[in-house]
């Protein structure tokens, strides 16, 4: 099974995709994620991506989408896989179409002041990626790994209004694009309660 998860930042998209690749036994493809491995090594990807990410604008077409053809010719995504960010614009949809055939799109719908809210309160973890909200997490360091928990640069106030509005103007146009396939999941207030539907949606596709 083939998986688009597909939703405005801070939306829950990654919770989302992580319980769908748990129950699904699907692998979990985060661009997002992939980036800021490749910051942190500092890899040529990662030099060539920190400032654009920072600002909440895209990384360029060329190099997320070579990726995303790359990580999908892997051996673990050959029975199926969930993306986690990509596509995120009308040209990265077309090129997807040359490399993969989606089955399902499932969209995450959040009302931005929900997100705003959200996102100012949004604590990664630097060793392992895990995602916290100071709501309902008041310590400093990973429950999983230990690790020490920081704000993205991107999720400060400014620039998460700056990748709303790229979110709308870039990657909302791909709910028209992607209209046959789409499943709209609305967010509640626990993932639990907001993937319920989707999974019983997900296990009556074969
Ligand atoms: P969120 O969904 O919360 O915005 P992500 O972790 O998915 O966060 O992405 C963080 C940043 O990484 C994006 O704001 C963008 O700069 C970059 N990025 C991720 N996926 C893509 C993509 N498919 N195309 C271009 N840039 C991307
Ligand atoms: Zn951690």
């Amino acid at each position: 099974m083939n998986l688009i998860m597909l939703g405005a930042p801070g939306s829950g998209k990654g919770t989302m995709a992580k319980l769908i690749a748990k129950d699904f036994a699907l692998p979990h493809i985060s661009t997002g994620d992939i980036f800021r491995e490749n910051i942190k090594n500092q890899t040529e990807i990662g030099k060539q991506a920190k400032a654009i990410i920072d600002r909440g604008e895209l990384v360029p077409d060329e190099i997320t989408i070579k990726i995303v053809e790359n990580r999908l010719k892997e051996d673990d995504c050959k029975d199926g896989f969930i993306l986690d960010g990509f596509p995120r614009n009308l040209t990265q949809a077309k090129a997807l179409e040359n490399f993969a055939k989606i089955d399902r799109v499932i969209l995450l719908d959040v009302p931005n002041e929900e997100i705003e809210r959200r996102m100012s309160g949004r604590r990664t973890c630097k060793d392992c990626g895990e995602i916290y909200n100071t709501e309902t997490y008041d310590k400093t360091t990973c429950a999983k790994c230990g690790g020490e928990l920081y704000q993205r640069e991107d999720d400060k106030l400014e620039t998460v209004r700056n990748r709303l509005e790229v979110y709308e103007r870039q990657t909302a146009p791909l709910i028209n694009f992607y209209q046959d396939k789409i499943f709209r999941a609305e967010g509640k207030d626990t993932p639990q309660e907001t993937y319920e539907p989707v999974k019983i949606e997900l296990s009556l596709v074969k």
